[in-house]
């Protein structure tokens, strides 16, 4: 039963965490929202990943939350 409890808190913090804090840094280019050429270092494009922005949503924000679309900002209900 403790046990139980202690679960129940961390998800409760796991969700609350996920309403203040949604976005998570994109995997693909660590927040930078760019993506550089392998030869021309200096040459890059946006990040295809999360289109340049560089914020991805964490994945409780969309269980949760229904999502940000990848913006940080809770759409208006
Ligand atoms: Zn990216």
């Amino acid at each position: 039963m403790f046990a139980v409890l202690i679960i129940a808190i961390i998800a409760v913090g796991y969700i609350v965490s996920t309403r203040i804090h949604p976005l998570r840094a994109c995997p693909a280019c660590s927040s930078s929202g760019r993506h550089f050429g392998g030869v021309y270092k200096n040459a890059h494009r946006r990040c295809r990943r999360c289109a340049g922005s560089g914020r991805k949503d964490r994945v409780g924000t969309k269980v949760f939350w229904g999502g940000t679309n990848n913006t940080g900002i809770f759409p208006k209900k």
